[in-house]
């Protein structure tokens, strides 16, 4: 069975085509600037890469260009479109209501044009795909996979903030949590390892924007991400958690109106806004490396969140059985994994400096030293494989 696995942003479409039988990925690329001019990059293992100029007016466009390539003599990998057996589409947010991966009907999606006031920035976009691709594949099941819906067994007391109950009944404002599906697939990967699905697992999913998820047998118990994506540890440009009162005192200091506040707590924080060079996790390495003080402190505040973060969740799950990193950061940054695991013997978590420090990249490590009790683990993740076996398993 072949799954094509579309992730619509707001002016790009990304697309990765998967034989379910092999588990392989056919083809994978990344239409963008939709709506502006239009690029696709277009990539088969063992060929070279093809980019072309397109006119891409909208997402019906850049779908229609994806098709046309995949089915293409030379560049494409299936001989019709009609080989495609469903399409799974990632959404950022499914609600309430959307607690798991489903099959899109008119009901689901009416449900999910009605919650776009929630997820302003994802939503729009990814209903534009999905309609775009229902045009131009009507007749396979198209399937929503959600980055909020590993959250929804969460206890009420893990996700009600404590403002006035009736404002979560009237606006639905309570922590929803995100990246579910990454921490979804690396959890499961990490309890499969460990043989052990009960297993206690921390997930720090650490890229442009980060997250840490705390599993107990194989349900997500509490997140770092909130009501949106903002919450949490510092990110590249998003500032994660801070007092509340200090927007509304900038907001007066500064007279910045709600949305200027939004766009420089999410646009120009965390990392960038602390470092001044940027949101990239690469370039801060180097300017601390070089003896920058705000490039250091970048990395120590980030370090610094990610271990209370660890911590606590360690408190609510009473022990943890392995630390997963995963994304960018986390499967690439040494001596941050280092830093975030160091003084922590005394709960059983030590991580093997030599073994961490030359694990290969991309691939699965266990960096644990020896005889300690808990396991810490470097996991690549693998959303869009995820949302290809969800889809599979709604549709086969
Ligand atoms: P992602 O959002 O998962 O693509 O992750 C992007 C982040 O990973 C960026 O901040 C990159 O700088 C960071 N990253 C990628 N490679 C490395 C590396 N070798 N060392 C540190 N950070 C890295």
């Amino acid at each position: 069975m072949k799954i094509l696995v579309v992730n619509a942003g707001s002016s790009s479409l990304k697309y990765q085509l998967f034989d379910m039988t092999t588990n392989e990925v056919l083809a994978k690329g990344l239409c963008e600037r939709i709506g502006i001019d239009g690029i696709i990059t277009h990539k088969r293992p063992s060929n070279p890469d093809y980019k072309a100029n397109v006119a891409f007016p909208d997402h019906k466009a850049a779908i229609e260009c994806v098709l046309a390539l995949l089915t293409d003599k030379e560049k494409g990998v299936i001989a019709d479109v009609s080989e495609i057996s469903a399409v799974g589409h990632r959404f950022a947010h499914g609600g309430e209501k959307l607690t798991k991966s489903a099959i899109l009907g008119d009901q689901e999606l009416e449900y999910l044009e009605s919650i776009v006031g929630l997820n302003p920035l994802h939503g729009p976009p990814a209903i534009s795909g999905l309609k775009a691709c229902k045009e131009v594949m009507p007749s396979v099941n198209h399937v929503g996979v959600f980055d909020t819906s590993y959250y929804s067994g969460m206890e009420d007391y893990a996700y009600i903030y404590p403002i006035p109950y009736e404002l979560y009944e009237k606006h639905k404002i309570r922590r929803y949590g995100f990246h579910g599906t990454s921490h979804r697939y690396v959890a499961a990967k990490a309890a499969e390892y460990l043989g052990n699905k009960d297993a206690k697992i921390i997930t720090c999913h650490l890229g442009n924007g980060s997250s840490i998820t705390a599993t107990v047998n194989g349900k997500a118990v509490d997140t770092s991400m909130g009501f949106t994506p903002q919450d949490g540890v510092p990110m590249g440009t998003r500032s994660g958690a801070i007092d509340p009162t200090v927007v509304t005192f900038l907001q007066k200091a500064e007279g910045l109106t709600a949305a200027e506040a939004d766009n420089l707590l999410n646009k120009q924080s965390g990392l960038a806004g602390i470092s001044g060079f940027g949101s990239d996790c690469r370039d801060i390495r180097d300017a601390a490396a070089a003896g920058n003080y705000r490039a250091q402190l970048a990395m120590k505040i980030l370090c610094h969140n990610i271990k209370k973060i660890v911590g606590s969740y360690i408190a609510e799950m009473n022990g943890v059985d392995a630390i997963v990193f995963t994304a960018g950061i986390g499967e690439n940054d040494r001596d941050l994994r280092e830093e975030v695991c160091k003084d922590m013997s005394f709960l059983g978590i030590e991580v093997d400096a030599q073994i961490n420090q030359t694990c290969p990249r991309g691939e699965f490590a266990d960096v644990t030293a020896k005889g300690a009790k808990v396991k810490t683990l470097v996991i690549p993740t693998n959303e869009e494989y995820m949302i290809a076996l969800d889809t599979l398993n709604l549709t086969k």
